[in-house]
């Protein structure tokens, strides 16, 4: 396994620095793009910009094999102010690198360096990926023709864990992070005065007798080995301290692994809510949308990964069974198109370095894991694409 020299690391160092100074929101990705540009164009490597708005896809081919993999990193920030002391830290207001999409690209960058120098046999697509933050960014390359433009047999993604040490990775064969829908119940019945309440049809009653029954489609209705998240999150009137209001709208999120815990979770909501209302004289409106699906790895390339992460960091270093996660990631839409494997590495430096959680004003990526990430990568187109 070739290891960065130290001129290699530095050089790459520098580079996540410099994106980290940059950050910038979905789709408005311009200055990271450049940089991401300018830094293949020092390697001489081809690539495609504008895929997906501000999506970027270099390539690699060696040898003659038509087979071909997908290697994903996500380049968009978060709107954060960022609260670190840091020589390099942010320089756009209110904007923020604080889920280490700084750290993902320049791994990415520095695997491409490295392939350069080794042998494979087949094309690699590097997938430069905006807007992940939000969940758009992965579907806009692919309504842009990601896939078709550039054929891929598996995509592979990467993404830095706080709370895991440095030198791990870990992963698993099936579902590995949530599904997030996001819901608007808006209960419609007949405001009053608030001491003649049965001159009214008081909707705040019907609001709170759903929010409690929401909580029986987890408990009830769900299988209990397959997780699931039902949140209420906002309850919002247009009554007053005396007024019984007319409307009452609930929000709220839900969160699973599977597409029809998700199926199943919309249709309770939405035969609960109407049920409801329908009991008690008010009127019902309900949306229901998919933000983010779930993130599925599928085990022949998950098995792949994992060899490939035993052979950078040691058999010892990798958990190829770990649990899922509810949190939710883009790329997961991008599973649902193409077999892959998306694996966690750690960022916990035996330091304390890169301890900080994910989304936290204060967190900064680890650039001591730049090495693993780039030796993951290399490792896994040498295990996907042998010479
Ligand atoms: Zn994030
Ligand atoms: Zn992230």
């Amino acid at each position: 396994m070739p290891s960065l020299s130290h001129d290699a690391l530095t050089a790459l160092t520098a580079l996540r620095r410099q994106f980290h100074a940059i950050p910038e929101m979905g789709f408005e990705e311009v200055k990271t793009s450049d940089l991401i540009c300018r830094t293949l164009d020092d390697m001489g490597v081809p690539y495609v910009r504008g895929i997906g708005g501000t999506g970027i896809v270099a390539t690699l081919r060696k040898g003659t094999s038509t087979r071909s993999i997908g290697l994903r990193a996500d380049i968009d920030a978060l709107p954060i102010r960022e609260a670190t002391n840091l020589p390099y830290r942010s320089t756009h207001e209110g904007r923020m690198h604080a889920c280490g999409h700084d750290g993902h690209t320049t791994m990415l960058l520095g695997a491409i360096r490295a392939l350069l120098g080794t042998d494979f046999d087949g094309t690699v697509q590097f997938i430069f990926q905006p807007a992940e933050e939000h969940g758009k960014g992965a579907i806009a390359m692919m309504q842009d023709g990601l896939f078709d433009r550039f054929p891929m047999d598996a995509v592979y993604g990467l993404h830095n864990m706080p709370w895991l040490d440095a030198g791990k990775i870990a992963l698993n064969p099936g579902p590995i992070m949530g599904a997030e829908d996001n819901f608007v119940i808006r209960i419609r019945g007949q405001g009053g005065h608030a001491a003649m309440p049965h001159r009214t049809r008081d909707p705040m009653t019907i609001a709170a007798s759903v929010v409690c029954e929401l909580q029986t489609i987890v408990a009830r209705n769900v299988d209990p080995l397959q997780g699931a998240v039902v949140s209420c999150t906002e309850f919002l009137t247009d009554g007053a301290v005396n007024v019984i209001p007319t409307e009452v709208t609930i929000k709220g999120d839900t969160r699973s692994f599977l597409p029809e815990v998700s199926q199943l979770i919309e249709e309770r909501m939405h035969r609960i809510a109407k049920g409801l209302c329908d009991a008690h004289g008010a009127e019902l409106e309900f949306t229901y949308d998919r933000v983010f699906p779930s993130t599925v790895n599928s085990p022949a390339e998950a098995a792949l990964a994992a060899t490939a992460a035993a052979s950078a960091l040691g058999a010892g270093n990798v958990a190829a069974d770990t649990p899922p996660m509810m949190a939710s990631e883009d790329f997961g839409a991008m599973l649902r198109a193409r077999p892959g494997c998306y694996a966690f590495i750690g960022n916990r430096g035996a330091d304390g370095r890169g301890g900080i959680m994910l989304h936290n004003a204060g967190y900064d990526f680890n650039d001591a894991i730049i090495p693993d990430g780039v030796a993951y990568w290399v490792s896994l187109v040498e295990k996907a694409l042998p010479a």
